[in-house]
Order: structure tokens, then sequence, then C-alpha cells
């Protein structure tokens, strides 16, 4: 899969001190490859190369990151981008209903997704309804009859007598066999909506099979004629290469204002996502995971770029270190780890202020290997706390400050004294310190984690 391969490209980066050109274009050639073999179009996958290496030779080397956790990141970034960057969501009318038109193959998952998309609305307080514009095949209104009744939504149907099977010249005119117009069923569902107050109209259409120009007018007229506010394309992730030409051609022939990705619970590789978005420029904005009502997610970039690299957490856990740390500060202070005597309490308060703006990263220290303790260290630490410690600290002296072995009984009334604490919280803070010492020591010995700054990795 594109995971695997992305992720076996970054492991012969790890571990490299200095990123050469030569790496960076081995890297590239890696990435090339994966892309390519997860149905990436090739137009996509040369702009995101061109843009990785870019990154990549450019001057945007970070502080905090090493080489090939800088590599990850820049791919990461150029996935989030190539996926459209923002998450979008519908855009509602200034005077309700908002038309919702969905477009899209036959089979793609129009009308599946109209039920997620209603239940979803409904959950977030809309009062959508369904219309039923498939009037393709005699069996399509009651496929929507049955999802709007699963989603507790509406539904607009032609009259039963109107479906009755002849052939009907609609708006695509010629002798479409049809069971009535889409376009007289599309009017007639808006205007029952402003009548009862939906807020939100759903226009389910037909397709077929396969991209025809028949299918293109017929969708292009409802459109001209309804006028939606939002024209959404579904498309089936599991196409894979086959989705580029059938968004293109639906783009041209009907357009549309965002990608609904369907079914995405498959084995879909996410090359379809990254080609359809980047070629057609329209967000994707909502993913379809599966056949139940529930299973839809508003599509966010980032996560989807995660998903693809296979390592979501890693990377948060490398953009949040980078914040909270500056890497030549870390360098200094892994020295210091190094030698125990050399680690003082100027130190650790440094590192406790580290700590604090890591303070997000706490859940996730807590799920990797060896990290339990530093997840302690945070859990101890409210930030009031951090004012008593480091008035604690303000007190001692500057001998006091690096050999707190020597801080005996009367150091520690005075320095309690000085800071407004007692002396059992002095007690607390040398034995705390004590510890921190032995943690980082054994750190440093054992090798620390990779994507952890200032440890060996
Ligand atoms: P339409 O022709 O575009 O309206 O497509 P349908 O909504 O009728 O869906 C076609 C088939 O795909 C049906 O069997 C659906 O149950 C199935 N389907 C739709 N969306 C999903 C999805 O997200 N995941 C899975 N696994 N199946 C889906
Ligand atoms: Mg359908």
């Amino acid at each position: 899969s594109l995971s695997d391969r992305l992720t076996a490209t970054f492991k012969n980066l790890r571990g490299k001190g200095r990123l050469t050109e030569s790496d960076v274009n081995s890297t590239i050639r890696d990435i090339r490859l994966a892309l390519l073999d997860a149905d990436v179009a090739l137009p996509v996958v040369k702009q995101f190369t061109a843009g990785v290496r870019e990154r990549a030779l450019g001057a945007e080397v970070s502080q905090a990151l090493n080489p090939a956790q800088q590599v990850v990141k820049i791919v990461n970034d150029e996935l989030v981008s190539i996926l459209g960057g923002e998450t979008r969501t519908i855009q509602y009318a200034k005077n309700p209903p908002t038309v919702i038109m969905l477009a899209g193959l036959q089979g793609a998952g129009k009308t599946t997704l109209a039920g997620k998309l209603a239940y979803w609305l409904k959950d977030q307080g809309h009062t959508p309804i369904l219309v039923a514009a498939d009037l393709q095949r005699p069996n399509a209104v009651t496929q929507l009859e049955v999802v709007g009744e699963r989603a507790g939504v509406p539904v607009f149907a032609p009259e039963r007598g109107n479906i009755g099977g002849h052939d009907a010249v609609g708006p695509t005119g010629e002798g479409t066999r049809s069971f009535g117009d889409p376009i007289a069923v599309s009017r007639a569902g808006i205007e029952q909506a402003r009548q009862k107050q939906h807020d939100v109209v759903i226009v389910d259409t037909a397709g077929r099979l396969a991209v025809d120009a028949d299918l293109m007018q017929q969708a292009a007229n409802i459109r001209a004629a309804i006028q939606p506010d939002e024209v959404l394309f579904v498309i089936d992730a599991m196409i894979g290469q086959a989705a580029v030409e059938t968004a293109q051609a639906f783009q041209e022939g009907v357009d549309f204002t965002g990608v609904v990705l369907s079914k995405l619970d498959g084995d879909a590789r996410g090359g379809a996502a990254l080609s359809v978005a980047s070629i057609t420029g329209r967000p994707i904005m909502f993913a379809s995971t599966g056949e139940n009502v529930k299973d839809f997610e508003v599509f966010h970039p980032d996560r989807m770029a995660s998903r693809i690299l296979d390592m979501g957490d890693v990377l948060t856990l490398i953009e949040q270190a980078e914040r909270a740390f500056d890497r030549s500060q870390a360098e200094e202070m892994q020295r210091k780890f190094l030698a125990e005597e050399d680690f003082t309490f100027d130190d650790f308060l440094s590192q406790m202020a580290a700590l604090k703006k890591m303070g997000g990263l706490k859940s996730m220290l807590g799920m990797m290997p060896g990290m339990g303790q530093m997840k302690a260290q945070l859990d101890n630490l409210d930030p009031k706390e951090f004012d008593r410690i480091e008035a604690m600290v303000r007190s001692m002296t500057p001998f006091e400050r690096t050999h707190s072995k020597q801080i005996n009984g009367s150091r520690r009334a005075r320095i309690a004294k000085g800071s407004g604490v007692q002396v059992s919280e002095v007690n607390a803070l040398l034995e705390r310190f004590t510890e921190a010492q032995k943690m980082m020591k054994q750190l440093a010995r054992g090798g620390g984690i990779p994507g952890m700054p200032g440890m060996p990795g």
C-alpha cells in the first residue's frame, strides 16, 4: 500500500545526520513510485514531488527536527495541500432552503450518501428533505424512500401515478426512457421544502454506468434549472485511475462545488482522493465509509494525509515537539543529561518550561513505549505548581543550583522562606529533581526514541 511504501522510504532516511541532495533525489524517486503504485494520476505525482523536492532542498530547515523527520513533515504538508488544505463543509444559502444536488456515476453511492448527509444535517439541527430526482430506474425512488426512513428524514417523490414507465420527453429530450421529469420533481421538491420549512434540500439524481453525454446533459440541465447552492460529485474511491477521467468529465459536463469520496471503508489506497481534489481543484468535503447511515465523515485533508502516511500520531508529535523545542537548546540539554552532575536546577527549570509547552502531548506520550515516565512528569505538572517551583529555584544560590546534594536542612528552610512555601515542598522538589536527573540519564543511555528532539534517535 501507499502507506507501507512511504513508511519504508522514511525508514531508509532514519538515522541520517544530514540530508544530501542525493538522499532527497532517491527519496523522491521512492515517493514517486509509491504514489504511482497507489493509482495517483501522473500530473499530480509530478506536482507533488516537485513541491517536496523544492522544500526539501530549500532553506526551510527546522531547528528541532532531524532530516528524516523534516522530510516526513514536508511530505505530510504537501499531501495536506494537495488534498485541499482546509476542511470545507456545506455553504448554506442566505435564504433557505439550501439546495444540494448530488451527481456521479451509477453505483457511486449517491443515494446512500443522500441518507447519510440528511442524517448528519439533522444531527446538526437542520431539517433536511430528500428529493427523488433519479427517475431512470423504477426502484431508485423506492431505494431513496428506504434510505430516508433509515435516516428519519422525509422524502419528496413524484406521485406514484406519474411513475408509470412511459417514455418521457424530459429535459434530455429525445425519448429518454424515464419515469418522470427530474427537473419538475426537483422544483416541486424545493417548493415543498419552502412551504414546510425544510432548510436543506438534497436532490438525488440518476447516474449511468459510464460517463455519457446524455447523462451529463441531464445533470447539467437539472443544475441549470434548480441553481443548487452546492453540487456534490460523489465518487467511488475504489475505482483507481478511472477516478480522474470521471471527475474531469463531470467537472466539464456539470461542474461541481465539492467532492464526496465514497467506499473509503474498502481497500481504497488514497490515490483517487489525491488525484481528484488536485486535478479538479474542488475540495473533498465528505467521506462515505460504509453502508450504514452513520458511516459518514466530514473530510479532513490533514487526517487523510496522516492516513496515507499511516503515521498520524507520530506526525502530530513531531509538530508539537517542534513548537516546544529549539533543536540547539535541546542538544545542549541532551549533553547535560549525559553527565548527571552537569544537570542543574536551571536546566531543570527550562526542562519544565518545555514540558509545560508540551502539555498537549500527554495522551500521545502515554501510548508510546518507554514514555510512561515522561507522561507521569506531565501529569504532575500544573501551571501553578510550576510557578512555585520557579520561585524555589530563584531562591537558591548559584552554588545550590549546581550542587543539589549540598542543600541541607538550614538551606532548605531558607529557600522555603525566600519563596514563601513550606519546607516540605522544598523537600519534594529536591526529590523530584533527583528523579529527573536519574530519568534523563536513563533516557540518554537508553537511546531515547526517534522523533523526540533532545534525545538521540
Ligand atoms: P448510486 O447509484 O450512486 O445512488 O449508488 P448507491 O447509493 O445506490 O450505492 C451503490 C452501492 O454501493 C450500494 O450497494 C451501496 O450499499 C454501496 N455503498 C454506497 N456507499 C458505500 C460506502 O461508503 N461503503 C460501502 N462499503 N458501500 C457503499
Ligand atoms: Mg442512486
